[in-house]
């Protein structure tokens, strides 16, 4: 087996340990390879071990892989922050968006999402750590965007994104992660139809999954330390 075919067993086998140890219905947890500095190589290696969802946080990166790999059935996920003149691509490449955090960037994506595609999937990004160097929008702000979204042609509103600030205490990471699940629970319970949280990275996936993560995005815990210049 491969170093990253080792790391995939391996990441599997801490999610369901992290499901059965915090009560979550085993498969619940989506697991999204961060393939951003990373060679195609080892994208194929996950490839041929039946791995198909990937994350990427450049287009022009991005761009390059889909065209190599364009022969396999593969789910992208776009993570970075998102410019507003790659709206238009973004919105016909990836199936899914998770850092929406502007009713601009929203429509522009809804605008240019091809009628002939399924909805794209969105993610609003929460900062939840109120530090203004993170992207993301503030909990408050969460709501308006939300109810402007789900009217949006070509869009399918999922639910809440967040990253971290970097800390390896549990405790921690787990009341950063509790504060956006509280949030997801008040968008449900005024009816929006939301089914997707998207929390938990290499150093804190776990704790996001004793939260109620239902997707984590996961990069170096798979590939190694990214190669590529970001
Ligand atoms: C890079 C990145 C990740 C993956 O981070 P790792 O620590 O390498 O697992 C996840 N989410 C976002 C938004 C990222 O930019």
């Amino acid at each position: 087996m491969s170093t990253v075919e080792d790391n995939l067993y391996l990441v599997h086998k801490r999610i369901i340990d992290a499901e059965l140890r915090f009560r979550r219905h085993s498969g619940q947890v989506k697991l999204v390879a961060v393939s951003k500095g990373q060679p195609v190589e080892r994208l194929q290696a996950l490839i041929a071990a039946g791995h198909r969802a990937f994350g990427e946080n450049y287009l022009q990166e991005a761009q390059e892989k889909m065209q190599i790999l364009a022969d396999v059935d593969l789910e992208w996920h776009f993570i970075g922050k998102i410019q507003s003149n790659k709206t238009a691509a973004i919105a016909r490449q990836f199936q899914w968006v998770h850092s929406v955090c502007t009713s601009q960037i929203a429509r522009r994506l809804s605008a240019a999402r091809p009628t002939v595609l399924p909805p794209l999937n969105i993610c609003i990004e929460v900062n939840t750590s109120g530090e203004s160097s993170k992207s993301g929008i503030r909990a408050e702000e969460v709501f308006s965007l939300a109810y402007e979204l789900v009217q949006l042609p070509g869009l399918r509103l999922r639910g809440l994104m967040a990253i971290l600030a970097h800390t390896t205490d549990f405790a921690a990471q787990r009341a950063s992660f509790h504060s956006l699940r509280a949030l997801f629970d008040k968008m449900q319970q005024a009816n929006i139809p939301v089914d997707t949280l998207s929390m938990g990275m290499s150093g804190d996936f776990e704790a996001a999954i004793a939260e109620g993560s239902t997707l984590v995005r996961v990069g170096t815990a798979l590939f190694g330390k990214r190669s590529l210049a970001e």
